[in-house]
C-alpha cells in the first residue's frame, strides 16, 4: 500500500536545549496529525526525566549571567523577538493550522493576542521599579525590590500552541528568569520556532528551553529541585493535580483551568433587529470560533425571559450556515477538532444531550467535508432547554456544541453563574447600563464582559478565572504576572553618623 505523502518523510520534532536542538535520550514518542486530513504529520519525543534535567541545567547555568543583565537589556532582546514574531506571523499561524485545526486567521489572531504579551513585558524597567521611602526614622530610608526567582517552567495546552505560552515566558524572563517550556505533545512545533527565534532576538543560550512530552516530563517538571515556579494552563482535573504536586515541593504555582462561560442575553438585547443581530453575531464566534476549543468559548447561553425564542431561532439560522471545512481554506468560520478521540468524545456530548431530554435545534453530527473524510470535522449542534443537572451543561464540552437555557430574571441568571463550579469568563448581553452595573457587581467570575463576548483582557491587564478555572493567587501577565515571577525585598538602610547612639535590646522603632 502507498503511504500516504505526510508519510513518507516524517520527521521528529527535537528538544531545544542550550540554545540549540537535541534529541531526546529515551525512546519513547507519540505522533502529531493534521486534523485536516487525519494522517501523521512529525512524532513528537515523550521526554523522560533525564532530558528535563538537561534543560533544567541548562536554565540554571544560564541564569546569574541573565539575572544580573540589566532590565533595559533583556527588553531589547524582547523588542526584537517582538519583530520577529510579526515578520513570521503567517508562518506561525500556518503551523497552528496545521497542528491543531484552526483557521489560518484565526491562529493569526491568536499570535497577535500573544505579541501583545511581549508589548507589555518590553517595559519591564519601568514594571520592577521598586517603592522608596526617605526619613522613615531618623536617618533611615527603606526602599523595595522585585528579583526573579530563578528557573520557572511552563506547561500549555494544545488550543494555544503560540498565545499560551506567550502568557508566561515572555513576562518571566524580563523579570530576570530563565525558563523551560513544556508544549502540549500534541502541538509542539509553534514552540520550537519561538525558541528559534529568541535565538536570532539574541537571547543568550540556556535562557529559555524546550521539552516535550507527556505525564512523565511533567511529573519531572514538578519534582525538580532546580524549578522554583510553574505556570500551567489546560484542564481542571490536570490543574488541580499540578498545583497540588508543585506546591507540596514548595514551588510558586498558577494552574489555569477549564472553563463552562454563560452570556446572559438579556431581553432588551432581542427588541430591535439589529440588537438581535449584533447579539447573534457575537455569540457565534463566541461558541463556534476555534471549533469551541478556547478556554473563553461561551458554550451556555442564559437567555431571560422573552428574549429566548427569538435568540434561538436566530442562532440556528447563523449556526446552520457556517462554513466549515480545513483550516488553511478560504474564508472558513470553523475548522476541524484536533483529534479524532476528541471529536468522537464531542459527539458522544451531543448524543447524551438527546438522550438527556434537551431539544436538539441543530445536529452537527455527522458533517462530512468534501476531499478531506479522514479529518475531525464535526458540525455545530445547538441544545435548547438545556437543564442544569443535565451533563451538557455541567461538562466542559471543549466543542462545537452550544447550550441555551432559559431563566426568567437577571437574578435567576447571576445565581445560576455563581453556582458553576467554573468560573473563567462570562458575559451579559443588553443596553441597561444598571443591568450591566448588576451583573458586573455580584457575578463571581474572573473575567467579565459587557456586550462583549470573549472578554480576554488586553496583556497588560491579567487573565485569570476563578473557582476551578484557576488554581493559585495570581493571574497570567499583566501586573500579576510580574508579581508571580518576581519576589519582593524590602531594604532598610542607616548610615551612622560618628555621634551615632549605640543600638540597644529591645525592639528597635527607628525614632
Ligand atoms: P490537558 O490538561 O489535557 O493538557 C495540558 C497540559 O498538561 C499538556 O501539556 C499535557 O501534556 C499535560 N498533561 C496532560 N495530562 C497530564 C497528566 N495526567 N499529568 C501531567 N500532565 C498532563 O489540556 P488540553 O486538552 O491540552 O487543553 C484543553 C484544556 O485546557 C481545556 O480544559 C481548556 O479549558 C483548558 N484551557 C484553559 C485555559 C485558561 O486560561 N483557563 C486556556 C486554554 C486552555
Amino acid at each position: 500500500m502507498n503511504k500516504p505523502v505526510e508519510m513518507q518523510n516524517i520527521q521528529t520534532v527535537p528538544l531545544w536545549i542550550d540554545g540549540k536542538h537535541k534529541q531526546a535520550s529515551g525512546a519513547r514518542s507519540g505522533e502529531v496529525t493534521n486534523p485536516a486530513t487525519g494522517r501523521v504529520i512529525r512524532r513528537v519525543p515523550l521526554c523522560n526525566a533525564a532530558d528535563v534535567d538537561a534543560a533544567v541545567q541548562s536554565a540554571q547555568r544560564a541564569f546569574p549571567a541573565w539575572r544580573d543583565s540589566p532590565p533595559l537589556r533583556r527588553a531589547r532582546i524582547l523588542m526584537r523577538f517582538r519583530e520577529l514574531l510579526d515578520q513570521n506571523k503567517d508562518q506561525l499561524a500556518a503551523l497552528i493550522t496545521a497542528e491543531h485545526g484552526k483557521t489560518l486567521a484565526d491562529a493569526g489572531g491568536s499570535v497577535q493576542r500573544g505579541i501583545e504579551v511581549v508589548e507589555f513585558a518590553m517595559g519591564i524597567p519601568h514594571l520592577v521599579k521598586g517603592e522608596h521611602s526617605e526619613e522613615v526614622g531618623t536617618g533611615v530610608d527603606t526602599h523595595s525590590l522585585r528579583q526573579p526567582l530563578g528557573v520557572c517552567a511552563g506547561i500549555t495546552p494544545f488550543n494555544f500552541p503560540i498565545m499560551v505560552p506567550l502568557w508566561m515566558f515572555p513576562v518571566a524572563l524580563a523579570c530576570g528568569n530563565t525558563f523551560v517550556l513544556k508544549p502540549s505533545e500534541k502541538v509542539p512545533s509553534a514552540s520550537m520556532r519561538m525558541a528559534e527565534l529568541l535565538k536570532e532576538a539574541g537571547l543568550p543560550d540556556g535562557v529559555f528551553n524546550v521539552v516535550h512530552g507527556d505525564k512523565e516530563a511533567v511529573d519531572a517538571l514538578l519534582n525538580h529541585p532546580g524549578i522554583k515556579a510553574i505556570s500551567f494552563v489546560g484542564s481542571t482535573p490536570i490543574a488541580k493535580y499540578i498545583y497540588e504536586t508543585a506546591s507540596k515541593s514548595g514551588k510558586r504555582v498558577q494552574a489555569l483551568g477549564g472553563a463552562k462561560n454563560h452570556a446572559v442575553v438579556l431581553p432588551d438585547m432581542t427588541a430591535s433587529a439589529a440588537d438581535l443581530e449584533f447579539t447573534v453575531d457575537a455569540l457565534m464566534g463566541a461558541a463556534y470560533g476555534s471549533a469551541g476549543e478556547r478556554c473563553m468559548s461561551i458554550s451556555a447561553v442564559v437567555a431571560v425571559g422573552a428574549s429566548a425564542d427569538p435568540l434561538v431561532a436566530k442562532l440556528k439560522e447563523k449556526a446552520s450556515r457556517l462554513k466549515i471545512g480545513s483550516g488553511d481554506g478560504k474564508d472558513m468560520d470553523m475548522g476541524p477538532l484536533v483529534t479524532r478521540a476528541h471529536r468522537d468524545k464531542v459527539a458522544g456530548y451531543v448524543d447524551k444531550g438527546v438522550a438527556e431530554g434537551a431539544k436538539l435545534t441543530l445536529d452537527g453530527r455527522g458533517l462530512k467535508v468534501a476531499g478531506y473524510q479522514d479529518g475531525n470535522f464535526l458540525g455545530a449542534s445547538l441544545f435548547d432547554h438545556v437543564k442544569t443537572d443535565m451533563t451538557i451543561y455541567k461538562d466542559e464540552i471543549f466543542g462545537p456544541v452550544l447550550c441555551v437555557l432559559r431563566v426568567d430574571t437577571l437574578d435567576d441568571a447571576i445565581r445560576m453563574i455563581n453556582a458553576n463550579p467554573y468560573a473563567n469568563g462570562t458575559a451579559v448581553f443588553t443596553r441597561s447600563g444598571g443591568a450591566a452595573r448588576k451583573f458586573e457587581r455580584e457575578i463571581e467570575v474572573g473575567m467579565v464582559g459587557i456586550n462583549v463576548p470573549i472578554p480576554v483582557p488586553i496583556a497588560f491587564f491579567s487573565f485569570g478565572g476563578w473557582r476551578n478555572s484557576l488554581f493559585g493567587d495570581q493571574h497570567v501577565h499583566g501586573m500579576e504576572g510580574v508579581r508571580f515571577y518576581t519576589r519582593g525585598k524590602v531594604v532598610t538602610t542607616r548610615w551612622p553618623d560618628a555621634n551615632a547612639v549605640p543600638q540597644g535590646f529591645n525592639m528597635p522603632t527607628l525614632g
